[in-house]
């Protein structure tokens, strides 16, 4: 009985035909085809905590949240109240409000390691892309260089400069890059192999008074979960500023999800190795610094974000940037996100890449576990990949099986083996016993692939 369900009478094959009439792929982003898994895409009408809902009135168990930003879990009654209150009050001014000091404010102080953060100053906008867009920008404008440095499969948002050989969707399609690219612009983007620190010595070597900045995941999450190897990200900044270029360290996914203070935060304060002395120059935010609203920023040191207009020469705008319904979610978002949330989101992890991998092994399925923080993701490989060719490498059509199983068993995952599973704090124990008892049905399946 669908009584109530705002579904106008279709299931979800039948709002997928509809959208397809009118939507390209039926779809407002690629991934959410179900492009490599196949079958008919969920079309979601609520969420609450652990769960999200569909047309027709199913409940899952969500380890996608919204791709992130979800990570108290969904429709938080602290978070919806706060959008409310701020709703009630105005939905967009194109002005300053005091809310958005008090998040740059936030998140300055979220990222204080040793007396020092290396968000200095922030800007508010709308999305990931546009928060990379404006870092590469920025870089250029401050050095007067034009080259960038980015790595194979990390996905950086859809602007032009970082598409090349991105993760995310493109990982999932198989795209080497996206057609509508000028070769001017793919010219200016060099992209090495991810932890391979012989390839980025090489490229400085031969471009090195050329090249504005490097850019990188703070640990790679978009062609599954990548962490760096111990002191890459911290000889990226040692070998650029050697050069005169500057290191962009984009934690539009990580930031405030793989730790506190985003895997920066973990490598500063060593909570994972690699190195506790490096400072990125500039650092994109995006997911959960919106709280599920349309918001992310960029930050970094004050002399270099001074450069960005109205101070300086690198111009950067936007109608919606620091809307007061988002910057109310992202405020609420982080200041709910203290210790015990992170406690438990790392319990989280643990369990169920715990029991993913032994409900692989004992039906025989040659897996590995990669883990950044609260971050985890299952490669269909028996040595977990260490960059994008290896990570293209593994039993990829294992994952459709295994997807499909758990999404018939009521389990929302990413529907792609090139994302990362995201768990929230809502996931109580009956989440996690619903999960943990789909996961050997999931991995038979996978094992009959
Ligand atoms: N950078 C990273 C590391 C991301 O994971 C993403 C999105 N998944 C982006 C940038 C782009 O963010 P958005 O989708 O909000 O444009």
């Amino acid at each position: 009985d669908n009584a109530g369900l705002d579904n106008g009478g279709l299931d979800n094959a039948a709002q997928f035909e509809r959208a397809q009439r009118v939507i390209p792929g039926g779809v407002n982003s690629p991934v959410r085809a179900f492009g490599s898994v196949g079958g008919t895409p969920r079309f979601f009408v609520s969420s609450r905590g652990a769960t999200v809902t569909d047309v027709e009135g199913r409940e899952y168990i969500d380890l996608v949240a919204s791709w992130g930003p979800a990570l108290l879990g969904h429709a938080h009654p602290e978070v919806v109240a706060r959008v409310q209150e701020a709703a009630a009050k105005g939905l967009s001014f194109g002005a300053s409000t005091p809310a958005e000091t008090e998040l740059a404010e936030l998140v300055r102080e979220r990222l204080v390691v040793n007396g020092a953060s290396p968000v200095e100053k922030l800007r508010l906008v709308s999305t990931g892309t546009e928060a990379t867009m404006t870092a590469i920008r920025l870089a250029r404008g401050a050095t007067g260089r034009d080259l960038l440095v980015k790595f194979a499969g990390h996905y950086h948002g859809h602007s032009d400069s970082l598409l090349a050989e991105a993760g995310s969707g493109l990982a999932t399609l198989a795209l080497p890059a996206s057609a509508g690219i000028t070769a001017a612009t793919a010219a200016q983007t060099l992209v090495l192999p991810y932890n391979d620190l012989a390839a980025v010595d090489a490229a400085f070597a031969e471009h090195g008074d050329r090249i504005a900045a490097v850019i990188v995941e703070a640990a790679a999450a978009n062609m599954g979960v990548v962490p760096p190897m111990p002191g890459f990200n911290a000889a990226l900044v040692r070998i650029a500023r050697e050069h005169g270029a500057l290191m962009i360290l984009d934690e539009v996914l990580t930031g405030f999800r793989a730790g506190r203070a985003g895997w920066w935060g973990l490598e500063a304060t060593g909570e994972v190795p690699g190195g506790t002395e490096w400072t990125p120059d500039l650092m994109t935010f995006g997911k959960v610094v919106g709280g599920g609203m349309p918001l992310a920023a960029v930050g970094g040191r004050a002399d270099l974000m001074d450069h960005l207009s109205p101070l300086g020469p690198v111009y950067q705008a936007g109608t919606l940037s620091g809307n007061p319904l988002a910057v109310a979610a992202g405020l609420a978002t982080l200041r709910l996100a203290d210790a015990a949330v992170y406690a438990r989101l790392n319990e989280l992890a643990d369990t169920i890449s715990r029991e993913a991998s032994a409900a692989l092994s004992a039906a025989g399925v040659t897996h590995s576990v990669q883990r950044a923080g609260t971050l985890f993701s299952i490669a269909f490989a028996e040595q977990p990949p260490r960059d994008y060719a290896e990570a293209k490498q593994q039993e990829a059509f294992r994952y459709a099986p295994f997807f499909h199983t758990m999404l018939e068993q009521g389990v929302n995952l990413p529907p792609s083996v090139f994302e990362a599973w995201f768990v929230m704090a809502a996931h109580d124990d009956v989440a996690l016993e619903r999960i943990v008892t789909a996961l050997p049905h999931a991995a038979r399946a996978a094992a009959a692939a």
